[in-house]
């Protein structure tokens, strides 16, 4: 890390847009065109949440909104990385250089995912050289929907593919899980970094966090007169905070005391005995959200395989309460914009991803989109809170080379 340099204006571009405007920014910003662009998306979990630590499931889905790197090669061995969408100039790294104690700070802060990215490639022991780097997003940062595993998976695939390095898409993903919890110091599971990577279209994925087997289920909304809508709070949430360690040591501790591995291998079926052990009422609750979160990703996935769509709507539902009473990790913007949502005529709703802000996901019929918007925006109007930000998604593409 050698610090920052300026960059001209006008190599920012407007979020969203085809993969050439990010290689027309990169030749602004270096000079010359990059070798390749390669762009990884967002995701949003349709069910499965705070059970990646419980060696649970989860059925996360690529969004369309993706994270674009434009890269070249350099010959000095040195690596460069500028964001479009952050205005902190070009950052400059030198990969001997690379500290997980010493991350890219303040403004340059973004840098420490894609330097992550490059330490946690290296010390798997794979050749890759210098490069330059141009990112431009249309993932919102911040909002719950992985823009963190986008960059990651993107920069991880671009530089792999650079160098001739041939990955498997679960790996790409385990080295960019990596570079987030061991560089960039967030303690996260796999799941972000899986959809990212290994999602396909029309598909939502199953993911087994233990033995980390996938399963791509058919999820055709469009097909079926259905569409999904992301709610985007804007209430900024922390994974870094203390509120996801307290979780995950309660969970642990949990299943210590159950005498099990993980809180996964508690089947549903012995649920309320295995509560009954249970003194502290704080453990009985989060048992119970992750017990029965993975049950309802068992029956989500089989509704999906049954072509039967709408009725996985009240299992979002129910996520949801047991998210908010049990697990304790929702907030007023997020109770709000599902209650409204399913008020307005939505089959169910649910926060998806961390919680305490970000984003929540409404299953509606495709003519509902509308008036549910509107019931969002005049909610959140009348209770004083941001406007949210509500978009329409179906499941896209993981990660590929754009260009
Ligand atoms: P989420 O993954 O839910 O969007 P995180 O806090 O995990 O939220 O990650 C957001 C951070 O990732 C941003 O603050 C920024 O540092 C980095 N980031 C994401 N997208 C970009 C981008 N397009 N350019 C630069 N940095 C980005
Ligand atoms: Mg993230």
């Amino acid at each position: 890390m050698t610090g920052t340099e300026p960059v001209d204006e006008a190599a920012r571009t407007e979020g969203g847009g085809p993969a050439h405007r990010t290689a027309d920014g990169f030749r602004r910003l270096y000079g010359s065109p990059p070798e390749g662009v390669w762009a990884a998306p967002g995701r949003v979990n349709l069910i499965g949440e705070h059970t990646d630590y419980n060696d649970g499931f989860a059925l996360p889905f690529a969004l369309p909104q993706r994270t674009e790197v434009a890269a070249a090669r350099r010959a000095d061995g040195t690596v460069r990385l500028h964001s479009a969408d952050i205005p902190s100039g070009v950052v400059t790294v030198h990969p001997a250089e690379l500290d997980p104690a010493r991350p890219p700070a303040g403004a340059a802060g973004w840098a420490a995912y894609p330097a992550g990215v490059l330490w946690a490639l290296l010390e798997a022991g794979l050749p890759v050289g210098g490069a330059d780097l141009h990112v431009r997003s249309d993932v919102p940062a911040g909002a719950g929907l992985s823009s963190s595993a986008a960059l990651e998976v993107a920069t991880a695939l671009a530089l792999t593919e650079l160098y001739g390095i041939a990955l498997t898409r679960p790996e790409l993903a385990a080295l960019a899980r990596r570079a987030e919890n061991a560089y960039v110091g967030v303690p996260c599971g796999v799941m972000d970094q899986t959809a990212s990577a290994c999602a396909t279209e029309g598909h939502a994925l199953h993911l087994d966090t233990r033995t980390l087997e996938q399963r791509h289920i058919p999820f055709d909304c469009a097909a079926a007169g259905l569409r999904l809508l992301v709610v985007d709070t804007r209430v900024k949430h922390d994974l870094a905070d203390g509120a996801y360690a307290e979780r995950l040591a309660s969970c642990h501790g949990a299943a210590a005391e159950l005498g099990l591995t993980a809180l996964r291998d508690l089947p549903y079926a012995e649920l309320d005995a295995a509560l009954a052990r249970l003194d502290d009422p704080v453990r009985v609750r989060r048992v119970r959200h992750v017990v029965t979160e993975n049950e309802r990703v068992v029956r989500v996935e089989e509704l999906l395989r049954a072509g039967r769509l709408r009725e996985t709507g009240p299992l979002l539902t129910e996520g949801h309460a047991s998210l908010r009473d049990d697990y304790e990790v929702s907030c007023p913007e997020l109770d709000l914009a599902v209650a409204t949502a399913n008020a307005a005529g939505a089959h169910g709703a649910r926060m998806t991803g961390g919680g305490f802000g970000g984003s929540a996901l409404a299953l509606i019929d495709t003519d509902a989109e509308e008036a549910v918007t509107a019931a969002i925006a005049k909610a959140f109007d009348a209770a004083g809170f941001t406007a949210p930000r509500v978009t329409a998604a179906a499941p896209a593409a993981g990660a590929q080379r754009v260009l």
